[in-house]
């Protein structure tokens, strides 16, 4: 299990009353959103896409690309908000990435995504809250 102390830490019954039970199975616990569930796919507005966590902004919208998967998919995070970890889980190996702040899942990336980074950040669309730009 993970021991890190993250700068935003809350407990169990802080981050349920926080986070809705679709959220609080992806972000506390590893899970994953049903491909094509999540409304942030579609979204192609200019803007930010935050933490649902802690509000760290995460992602920018000009990173974010239509991947097929059925999840947000982006390029590159916001410069320092997002650590990735090595995932062994259902017999595969993974990188995980999680928020920098506060600690939560977030999704997983991959090496085929499409210039400029070649990086695929596949996130779970309920982890983020989108910020159009203003
Ligand atoms: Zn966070």
């Amino acid at each position: 299990m993970d021991t890190r102390t993250y700068p935003v830490t809350r407990t169990d019954a802080e981050w349920r009353a926080r986070l809705t039970p679709e959220q609080y199975a992806v972000m506390r616990n590893h899970g994953t959103e049903r491909p094509g569930s999540c409304a942030l796919l579609y979204e192609k507005r200019a803007g930010t896409f935050s933490c649902v966590g802690c509000d760290q902004p995460l992602f920018e919208s000009k990173l974010k690309f239509e991947s097929g998967t059925g999840w947000p998919s982006f390029n590159d995070p916001v410069p320092g908000s997002v650590e990735n970890t090595i995932d062994r889980s259902y017999g595969m190996v993974r990188t995980e990435c999680h928020c920098a702040r506060c600690g939560s899942h977030l999704g997983h990336v991959f090496e085929d995504g499409p210039p400029p980074t070649g990086l695929r950040y596949c996130i779970n669309g309920v982890a983020l809250k989108f910020e159009p730009a203003a």
